[in-house]
């Protein structure tokens, strides 16, 4: 029996086929169809599982469950898509549509969930029961993995980890809250940030580079300017406070780094450890254990295949 990992996102649709023991046999991605119509989505992803098929020469009535990996917020009792404002999808019923095109049960969970599972499991957090995940790319997203499996909450909501508020004064945040750790330690973030310090008449390398986004003011760090690694410090320690109230709070095995801005780890580690110690039980700071996330691109898929796998 074969297993199907879909991770669904605003730009591209990515497929696996695995083994029911999750060992991954293979990848296909293709772009989302745009609009707000679902109907063409759902179609390029049962062609994208159909090739898979063809591609592996395994027999398309031996697929057994699939996982789905997608954006947020969804209704995950009901298994539905809330609502994804980036491709227009509203109140979407994607478990039962995908149930209904593959013939096979589907596992439905929120794409930063579905990785964080994927990294305790098969990536970094291998052999740990309780991890926490945190995505650091254009915003802050997470997942908690408890026990062995992700916690998904009361109401299905459980996990917004960018949105742990970390300096009470802090700016106001567009989910309603203040100061939240996704307004200063997301790439989008760092890059903003480094933008504003320039134009209130800071100096720093950052005026030469066409473009200030978060990899310039990594650049900048690496080449020692000042200005940016005042702001690259900031937000690192700012995500360890988000961390040192995890910790006090779940006390996990591990915390794992993913996301665009984690390729530089190297950078990210020391800052992130010093925050979460100052915001952690003295007693239990040198307990707390940090790593990169070790999966790369096919968290999604593999996330998703695990889900599914626990399906059958
Ligand atoms: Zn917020």
């Amino acid at each position: 029996m074969y297993l199907v990992g879909i991770d669904l996102g605003g730009t591209k649709i990515a497929a696996s086929l695995a083994g029911d023991d999750g060992t991954l046999l293979g990848t296909l991605q293709c772009p989302t169809p745009p609009g707000s119509d679902f109907s063409p989505v759902l179609e390029a992803s049962v062609q994208l599982v159909d090739r898979l098929f063809q591609q592996f020469g395994a027999p398309r009535g031996q697929l057994a469950g699939v996982g789905l990996s997608c954006p947020g917020p969804l209704d995950l009792k009901q298994g539905l898509i809330l609502q994804v404002a980036t491709a227009g999808w509203q109140d979407v019923p994607v478990r039962q549509l995908f149930s209904q095109a593959l013939g096979v049960p589907t596992y439905l969970e929120n794409d930063a969930n579905a990785a964080a599972y994927a990294e305790a499991v098969a990536g970094a957090g291998r052999g740990c029961g309780s991890v926490v995940y945190f995505t650091v790319s254009t915003g802050v997203g997470g997942g908690i993995v408890l026990d062995g499996k992700v916690w998904d909450g009361a109401h299905g909501s459980a996990a917004e980890l960018g949105h742990i508020t970390v300096d009470p004064q802090g700016p106001p945040c567009p989910c309603g809250s203040r100061g939240c750790v996704q307004l200063y330690s997301s790439g989008t973030s760092i890059a903003r940030r480094a933008r504003e310090a320039l134009a209130a008449g800071a100096h720093s390398c950052l005026e030469r580079e066409s473009q200030v986004d978060a990899r310039a003011v990594e650049r900048g760090v690496r080449a020692g300017d000042s200005l940016c690694q005042e702001i690259w410090r900031d937000a690192m320690v700012r995500l360890g406070t988000a961390t040192g109230i995890l910790n006090q709070v779940l006390d996990p095995d591990l915390f794992i780094f993913g996301g665009g801005v984690s390729n530089a780890w190297d950078l990210m580690e020391e800052p992130i450890r010093q925050g979460a110690c100052a915001y952690s039980y003295a007693k239990n700071a040198h307990l707390i254990r940090l790593a990169k996330a070790s999966l790369g691109p096919l968290v999604g898929t593999t996330g998703a295949i695990l889900l599914a796998r626990d399906l059958l």
